[in-house]
């Protein structure tokens, strides 16, 4: 429906907020459950800004239980065979994704690929309505519960009353600002310059991670034959970056990662070629009130290192919605919060690890000094030397490791 169309009040079951990954699964697995669904998403195209493409390969696993397979194959993607450590042209570190017992490696696909075929699966039932642009600007509360949303639309505000209000809105959020609920909010030291290039035949479906001090990069394989950089920058350092001019950023790129120099030189013509994201975690104790439930990076926003940002929103979706489904049998009116507890705590636990996770390596990355920098190296060799080095990183890279029921759940 388009937002000439949508009527001024209107009521549905669940109003969900954003339909980036998290909120266009969601919506659907509920539509598909019967719920009556309302996706609310403030641009009008799926072309999002440079944003996560990699799926982890619990994702993977997960959308191809969830029969999304041949949609996702029919627009292509790329699948990464593992990720290196490279420091002073040597590898220190390697992790080879066919080498886990998962069944799956990661995979690299645009937003507007993944996110399509989420609203082209809803979009075949009648319970799902997709309202774009819809912007959310209020809640609407009735003793210290949340009964709907005002969202502004091309058409003019339109006041949803629904039983619940997903906040899926992104690591900005307006419905966790809205909504009160505290967030814990740290910048990391350092923001991240992102870029595309094209990908050179010979390259490889391996990532790599090129440290060099505490400047680093993140060269992954992108779909369809181009490499994904990432760039670390001191924190809000993008004007500082900005004032050296673009040929000192060429070069520190160079510097860093030399394989790369001819290929920046060729391609990165203007700042326009590059996005900046800023990075900071956000930890919330709680993720829900009354009739409103945060998902996504919306409810606890991670950092881009091991790319998890897709798979922790996915996650998100597949666990809440038979929560969500089962709730609105058992409770008549607005969902109390309560009724979310255990997936809360579920969904918590793996992005708590994520976190920790990123934490640990972002400190390991920022060493500023040739000291710090030779303990990195040692310790990243020590690492690749374990022999149990792949049973301790399936833990992170391939959690939830409980998610085969969870599937079946979600798709009973
Ligand atoms: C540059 C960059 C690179 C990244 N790289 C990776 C990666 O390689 N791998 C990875 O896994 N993750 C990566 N991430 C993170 C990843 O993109 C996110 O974690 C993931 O998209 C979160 O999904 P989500 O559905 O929670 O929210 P989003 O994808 O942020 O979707 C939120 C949606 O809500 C909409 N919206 C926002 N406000 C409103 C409002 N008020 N009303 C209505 N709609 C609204 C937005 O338009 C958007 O469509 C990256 C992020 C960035 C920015």
């Amino acid at each position: 429906m388009t937002a000439d169309e949508a009527a001024r009040e209107t009521t549905t079951d669940v109003l969900v907020v954003g339909s980036g990954p998290g909120g266009a699964l969601l919506a659907h697995l509920l539509a598909e459950a019967g719920v009556d669904v309302l996706l609310a998403e403030k641009q009008t195209t799926l072309e999002r800004s440079f944003r996560g493409e990699t799926i982890a390969a619990r994702s993977v696993l997960t959308l191809r239980d969830l029969g999304f397979e041949p949609a996702l194959r029919e627009h292509g993607f790329v699948e990464m065979t593992g990720i290196g450590q490279w420091e002073r042209g040597r590898r220190v570190m390697h992790i080879d994704y066919r080498r886990f017992p998962i069944g799956a490696v990661p995979v690299d696909i645009p937003q507007p690929a993944l996110i399509g075929a989420f609203l082209d699966a809803a979009s075949a039932r009648p319970n799902f309505t997709h309202l774009a642009p819809a912007t959310l600007t209020d809640l609407v509360e009735e003793d210290g519960r949340v009964r709907g949303a005002v969202l502004r639309t091309g058409g003019g505000r339109v006041r949803v009353t629904a039983r619940l209000v997903v906040g899926a809105d992104g690591r900005f959020s307006k419905a966790r600002r809205l909504s009160g609920l505290a967030a814990d909010i740290q910048p990391m030291e350092r923001d991240f310059l992102w870029f595309k290039l094209p990908r050179p035949d010979d390259w490889g479906h391996d990532g790599d991670l090129v440290a060099l001090r505490d400047r680093h990069l993140v060269i992954l394989p992108a779909f369809p034959d181009l490499l994904r950089v990432g760039y670390n920058l001191p924190k809000r350092g993008l004007a500082d970056a900005r004032s050296q001019g673009l040929e000192a950023f060429k070069a520190g790129i160079t510097e860093v990662a030399p394989r790369l120099g001819p290929l920046v030189e060729e391609h990165i013509t203007s700042w326009k070629d590059t996005s900046f994201l800023e990075i900071f975690t956000a930890r919330m104790p709680v993720w829900s009130r009354d009739g409103l439930l945060l998902v996504g990076d919306a409810s606890h926003t991670c950092t881009p290192i091991l790319g998890q940002g897709v798979n922790l929103a996915l996650q998100d979706a597949v666990y809440f919605a038979p929560a969500i489904t089962r709730a609105l049998d058992e409770h008549p009116g607005t969902l109390p919060a309560g009724v979310f507890a255990e997936v809360e705590a579920e969904r918590r636990a793996h992005k708590d690890m994520v976190t920790r996770f990123q934490r640990f390596q972002e400190r390991a990355l920022a060493q500023s000094t040739a000291a710090g920098a030779l303990m990195r190296r040692t310790r990243l060799r020590a690492i690749d030397r374990l022999p149990f080095k792949y049973r301790l990183l399936d833990r992170v890279l391939n959690a939830p490791h409980e998610m085969t029921t969870k599937d079946r759940h979600a798709r009973a």
